[in-house]
């Protein structure tokens, strides 16, 4: 089959969470399975400067509204995914974070720059595509593309079949009403079954609305967001999409994540081999100014620090006093709201070589915890799917998650007093309070003293498979169901 992704986000150029991961390896892996995937992206600097090369395939000219012109580029990774960039410079052109500014606000022009990504998807997925190489399946990944669908219902009569995969339902994408003249869009787009979300634009809405199919990143979440509780105000539209609405749990790049292979470990370790893991202990202690001990059990941390992470339960004084008492070292790299970044460094500053942060964006860094830490912190208020904890189990690396989204569909608990394992691979906690979070942090701390169970967690994680070539065949199956060649 021939699949156009559209996606704002692909690892290694441009990556600000899972999306970028997904859009990177998901094509590799129908392109193993003998599709051809091209990706649709903002040419941003990163992308020109390693394909700069990279011919004009097309004018994408007269798009309506006030949407500018721009040149399509094609190009083609080493993997043998093709890449069609959208180069505008006006748009794309700048440095920084996709999408917001420099100050950490939204750029002002973000309607343009996606509803350009939107539009052109929409266009090279219909009748009216500049380019011969006609999709079957356009698929679209979160609210950045998510008004294409949209552009094809009003603009276009032949589209091809349409995937809207939402990676995270909190993005909505959602703009003034005053915008839907300069996206080119009909005013008649304006009403409740068209674009209109609260008496706002919403890029994400619009897509949930006319994709032929709706995908989430794990079957929980797929569940959760269609009830009030966790739709984020798209519940009732999505309750009503059941029948063409499903979740298929991401993979993780085990070329990237593999404690056998990883080039950013000084030691490496698998099931079979598992010694050099204390060695990057050491090497992580060492590198953060931890105590350098075997015999203290090591927390680890890598996110995104936003409410959604549910990492201010960890920062509070009651875990802090926990923590502290075990006794237990922490380790956390992450960056996000200003208030929590402030929370972990003075909880550091309290407990020199007992607890260290690191705050900002550091691949390196997150792979040496990743094999380094004892056991992983992930108790996300809610979780789309989720990749850390993936990597922790790959690396022996028990994680705590709590019971929502993907975290719930790929973390089996251990409970209290276990004498085996079975087929238990972390620790799950339910409600999103610090007592839970303790509690779980306890047992952990226990069944880590106990070590051939510990060996065992660690063996049911390490003994999983999360590659990508199980949901790659799933979204085959579902592209097969919803097919149609534009034109
Ligand atoms: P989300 O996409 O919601 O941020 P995921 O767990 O799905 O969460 O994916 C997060 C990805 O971003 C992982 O690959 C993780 O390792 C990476 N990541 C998050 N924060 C950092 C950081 N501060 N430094 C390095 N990598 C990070």
């Amino acid at each position: 089959m021939r699949i156009l992704f559209a996606a704002s986000e692909m690892a290694p150029w441009v990556k600000t969470g899972g999306l970028g991961d997904v859009a990177a390896a998901l094509p590799i892996a129908l392109t193993r399975l003998g599709n051809e995937v091209k990706v649709l992206l903002p040419a941003y600097p990163g992308l020109l400067k390693d394909f700069s090369d990279a011919p004009v395939v097309a004018e994408l000219a007269g798009l309506g509204g006030t949407l500018p012109d721009a040149l399509l580029r094609e190009a083609r990774t080493p993997e043998g995914v093709g890449l069609l960039l959208i180069d505008s410079p006006a748009l794309y052109t700048r440095g920084g974070n996709p999408y917001l500014g420099p100050d950490g606000r939204d750029w002002p022009d973000n309607v343009s720059r996606f509803g350009l990504l939107s539009r052109a998807a929409a266009l090279l997925a219909s009748e009216s595509s500049p380019l011969s190489w006609k999709p079957e399946v356009l698929h679209c990944h979160d609210w950045q593309s998510a008004l294409a669908p949209a552009y094809l219902h009003y603009l276009h009569t032949q589209p091809a079949g349409v995937l809207l995969t939402v990676h995270n339902l909190a993005f909505q994408g959602k703009f003034a009403r005053d915008t839907l003249e300069g996206l080119g869009l009909p005013a008649r787009a304006w009403s409740m079954d068209g674009v209109e979300f609260y008496n706002e634009l919403s890029f994400l809405k619009a897509g949930v609305q006319f994709a032929d199919w709706v995908s989430t990143v794990s079957p929980t979440y797929a569940r959760e967001i269609q009830t009030d509780a966790e739709g984020m105000g798209m519940a009732g539209l999505l309750r009503g999409r059941s029948a063409t609405l499903s979740g298929i749990l991401n993979g993780i790049d085990e070329t990237v994540w593999n404690p056998a292979l990883d080039p950013l470990l000084p030691a490496p370790y698998s099931q079979a081999k598992p010694e050099g893991k204390a060695a990057n202990k050491r090497a992580l202690q060492k590198k953060l100014g931890l105590e350098v001990r075997d015999d203290v059990m090591l927390f680890g941390v890598v996110s995104r620090l936003t409410y959604q992470k549910g990492l201010d339960l960890l920062a509070q004084t009651e875990a802090e006093a926990a923590l502290i008492a075990l006794p237990a070292q922490l380790a956390v790299l992450g960056s996000g709201e200003a208030a929590l970044e402030e929370k972990f460094s003075a909880l550091a500053k309290r407990h020199p070589g007992q607890v260290a942060v690191t705050l900002g964006f550091d691949e390196g860094l997150a792979h040496l915890i990743e094999a380094g830490a004892d056991c992983f912190v992930m108790p996300s208020r809610f979780e789309p799917c989720g990749l850390n904890q993936m990597y922790s189990l790959a690396y022996g690396t028990p994680p705590i998650v709590r019971a929502t989204g993907g975290l719930a569909d790929t973390v089996i608990d251990l409970p209290a007093g276990a004498r085996s394992a079975g087929t238990a691979n972390g620790f799950v906690l339910g409600p999103a309070v610090p007592p839970a979070l303790i509690e779980a942090m306890r047992r952990a701390h226990a069944a880590w003293r106990s070590p051939a169970l510990w060996r065992q967690l660690q063996a049911n994680g390490m003994g999983s498979r999360f590659d990508w070539r199980a949901p790659a065949g799933q979204y085959a199956a579902l592209y097969r169901r919803i097919r149609r060649p534009a034109a």
